[in-house]
């Protein structure tokens, strides 16, 4: 059979481009390696994408507006979003949702591990591991299959740089850890992470703690099992999960007949290490793209350049950041002395619940830039 789009990877990218093009009446087929698939993640979703891709409120586990940043000295610091919340899913439900109602548009849904992606004609041939998929012929390719993407590498993508390795681990609620069921918190703090954080995510009936580096020298096991020790946590998880986390986009995630959409293309700020909603916008805007290029032959390069323009500044903002603030433990804790003053805290918020970069007046732009000096000269 022979299709107009062949989406490579079934994740939220991918399932949210395949919905868009079905619901052109473009024919699409989405394959994934394994409908019951996992993916290792926090699963923290701002407002923003909540309201936008209309998630149904049953997936949202929890709606959390609190989060508590903690110091490598131990300082603890509260924060209250005024104005949303972070909704925290579950990969396995979310995905499988989204997926659905991509079917639901009028996709085809095929499981079966990607192998071979080559040229055929004016499109592509692709095969799947034992032929599970007969051979699908596309026109054009979306490929959203992750950080460790098939499509990029069968079509020569410039290679992706940056990886956090993050790993995570689930613990049913008990008495002992009940007290983390209604905030976020976040850990600076060199023993849980060189160069990364450390998080809790509360879920409906377990907590997600995980960690995550981009020193290959440093132990990922040895970082998270003293974080649990640091929480103070006796019991065991009941699953342990890890992947790599690619935080910095590819050079180019265009060609003339293929995108790279989410993880595949490097669409994770740095910093916070946030995925979903980068790869669900990029997911969106690259088969708009691919829509206006099969219907009126506009190139495809369109949809990286409104990428750019649109997160750009979000990604060299979070970027400058994390070079700066997350070197040792002497900045990380003058990040979080920081973080306490609300201004910092409504711009970070705004900026996260809605991805808009919200420009603060000069006033307090001045206030935050003595804050810091201080903070960097006193060293807390
Ligand atoms: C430990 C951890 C915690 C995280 N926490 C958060 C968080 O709290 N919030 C947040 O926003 N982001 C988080 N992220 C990042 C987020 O998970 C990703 O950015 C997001 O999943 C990207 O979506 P995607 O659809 O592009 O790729 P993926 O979700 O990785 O989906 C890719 C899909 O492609 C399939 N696939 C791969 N290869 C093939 C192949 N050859 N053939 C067929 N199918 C294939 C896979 O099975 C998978 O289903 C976290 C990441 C990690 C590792």
């Amino acid at each position: 059979m022979r299709y107009d789009v062949a989406i490579i990877g079934g994740g939220p990218s991918g399932a949210i481009a395949a919905a868009v093009l079905a619901k052109a009446g473009i024919s699409t087929i989405l394959v994934e390696r394994n409908f019951e698939n996992v993916k290792p993640c926090g699963g923290a979703i701002p407002l923003g994408l909540i309201e936008e891709f209309q998630i149904p409120a049953e997936l949202i586990e929890k709606k959390l507006s609190k989060m508590r940043a903690r110091s490598p000295k131990g300082r603890v610091i509260e924060m209250q979003m005024p104005n949303g919340y972070v909704g925290m899913v579950r990969r396995e439900k979310f995905d499988r949702y989204l997926r659905s109602e991509a079917e639901r548009a009028g996709a085809t849904l095929a499981e079966g591990l990607v192998t071979t992606i080559s040229h055929s004609g004016d499109g592509f041939l692709i095969n799947t591991l034992n032929d599970k998929i007969p051979a699908i012929r596309a026109r054009r390719i979306i490929g959203a299959d992750g950080a460790n993407s098939k499509t990029a590498e069968a079509l020569f993508f410039p290679s992706s740089e940056l990886k956090v390795i993050a790993m995570q681990q689930r613990f049913k609620y008990t008495p002992a850890i009940q007290k983390f069921s209604d905030i976020i918190e976040i850990w600076f703090d060199s023993e849980v992470s060189p160069d990364f954080y450390g998080w809790i995510f509360p879920k409906a009936d377990h907590l997600a703690i995980g960690t995550g580096t981009e020193d290959k020298n440093h132990n990922l096991k040895a970082l998270q099992k003293r974080f649990i020790e640091k929480i103070g946590i006796t019991d065991l998880p009941y699953l342990d999960e890890a992947a790599k986390i690619p935080m910095k986009p590819r050079r180019s995630f265009t060609q003339e007949k293929a995108i790279l959409v989410g993880d595949a293309a490097g669409l994770v700020t740095p910093a916070n290490g946030e995925g979903i909603f980068f790869a669900m916008r990029s997911g969106k805007l690259g088969a708009e793209a691919m829509i206006e290029h099969i219907k009126k032959r506009i190139p495809l390069h369109n949809y990286e350049e409104k990428f750019r323009k649109l997160y750009a500044p979000i990604f060299f903002g979070l970027e400058v950041l994390q070079s700066v603030y997350y070197r040792n433990d002497r900045l990380r804790e003058s990040f979080v002395a920081i973080c306490s003053d609300d201004d910092v805290q409504r711009i970070t918020f705004d900026s996260y619940l809605y991805k808009k970069m919200v420009p603060a007046p000069w006033s307090t732009q001045m206030k935050i830039l003595s804050k810091n000096i201080f903070h960097l000269i006193k060293g807390s």
